[in-house]
């Protein structure tokens, strides 16, 4: 068997209840000359979850709609040339500091440390080569019922400005109930500062639709960072009275015109949401996402205690999967984090991790369908069968 495309598969019959899955994995070019392989997660019913150790990207999830029809509900590209050459982070961990470091300094245990201004005037994501450009090393396994896959990947200090060398592992577990849960761990050697996600672009009627504003979202959050004009916080504000109010489930095209000075700064939405009741590393939802006309419905849970919610504002008429066009506007990006330029905002969670403690997160994203649709569904099939 080619080493490249090996196969796991899980058909227990001795165990009547166990469920069905397989693990599968094929050869998805090079990057500097080196080979990436793309790996697909199926559980029992179909649905699927592909996964690149290209940056540990998210390249597909392919889910039922209301009506049983599969469909893939994330942007990306058919190729890992495309990820190379014209990624807007498309489905990627991004790291080692997700989102932006206000002019690429920040200051630890007294000494100043100064990264990449890739988003000018400051650090985004990483910087010049981050997380999301470097080839993880790749294991195949399950948990359970549910087939994962465990990505590696050793940062050696100094990396794109950064200190420790920091030694981290993303764990994705995909479930028989369609979620996806992606659990990250990293340790280092000297403190340093760390901020990992993933930054899945999501469309639920299926990528490639032409807009996002028709999908409703619910925020679990009292509280947000305000921007300056280079999108750095410039503290902690309430929702109330403002187009930031999600607190129920509203459409996100209802406000995101408005004449809003954070709407101006962010050019649309593209803010990180304080989430309620987040407390050291607890489960939360931070965010229900309903689609009217698929019936699909997105749950993001998470022990981080902020979500960056970005609506796609500098997606311009890419090519995507497909030869589809990917509009302004046309996806929305969840992604859990600390919050943004905390290494220089005291009154911010700590993004600080020293030598023996372990960095740890859980996000979980659920892709189900509306209820009642599922009820009506099951409601006509008792009926046929009667
Ligand atoms: C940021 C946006 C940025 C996008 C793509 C998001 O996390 O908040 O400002 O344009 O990532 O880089």
């Amino acid at each position: 068997m080619n080493k490249q495309t090996l196969t796991l598969c899980a058909f227990l019959p001795f165990a009547a209840s166990a469920a069905k899955f397989s693990v599968t994995s094929k050869p998805f070019g090079k990057v500097d000359g080196k080979p990436v392989a793309l790996y697909t997660l199926t559980n029992e019913s179909g649905a699927k979850v592909s996964i690149t150790n290209y940056g540990g990207t998210v390249t597909s999830i392919i889910v039922p709609d209301k009506d049983g029809k599969m469909g893939d509900v994330v942007l990306g590209f058919d190729t890992v040339a495309e990820y190379v050459e014209k990624s807007p982070y498309f489905g990627c961990i991004t790291g080692r500091y997700a989102n932006r470091i206000a002019k690429g300094k920040f200051t630890l245990d007294g000494k100043e440390y100064s990264v990449a201004t890739n988003n000018d005037p400051n650090h985004l994501h990483g910087g010049l080569k981050g997380f999301d450009k470097q080839i993880w090393k790749a294991r195949v396994g399950n948990m359970g019922d549910n087939p994962n896959l465990t990505l590696t990947y050793t940062s050696p200090d100094g990396e794109e400005g950064y200190p420790g060398t920091l030694n981290n592992s993303v764990t994705y577990t995909w479930t028989q109930d369609n979620a996806l849960r992606i659990r990250y761990k990293s340790t280092t050697d000297k403190p340093t500062i760390l901020n990992l996600t993933n930054h899945s672009y999501f469309n639920l009627a299926g990528e490639g639709s032409e807009t996002n504003l028709q999908h409703r979202i619910k925020i679990n959050a009292e509280h947000y960072n305000p921007i300056d004009a280079t999108s750095i916080p410039t503290g902690i504000a309430p929702v109330e009275g403002t187009p930031f109010d999600f607190r129920k489930s509203t459409q996100i095209g209802k406000r995101i015109d408005e004449e809003n000075e954070q709407l101006k700064n962010g050019i649309g939405y593209d803010h990180n949401f304080i989430l309620k009741e987040a407390d050291d590393g607890k489960m939360v939802t931070a965010a229900v996402v309903t689609e009217p006309t698929s019936g699909r419905i997105l749950t993001v849970r998470t022990t981080e205690p902020g979500i960056q919610f970005y609506t796609g504002n500098f997606l311009d008429d890419l090519k995507g999967k497909g030869g589809k066009n990917y509009a302004h506007r046309s996806a929305f990006c969840l992604e859990s984090q600390t919050f943004p330029d905390s290494p220089n905002q005291k009154e911010f969670p700590s993004p600080v991790l020293r030598p023996g403690e372990t960095y740890s997160q859980i996000t979980i994203y659920h892709l189900g369908l509306k209820k009642n649709l599922k009820k009506k569904k099951s409601q006509t099939q008792t009926e046929r069968k009667k």
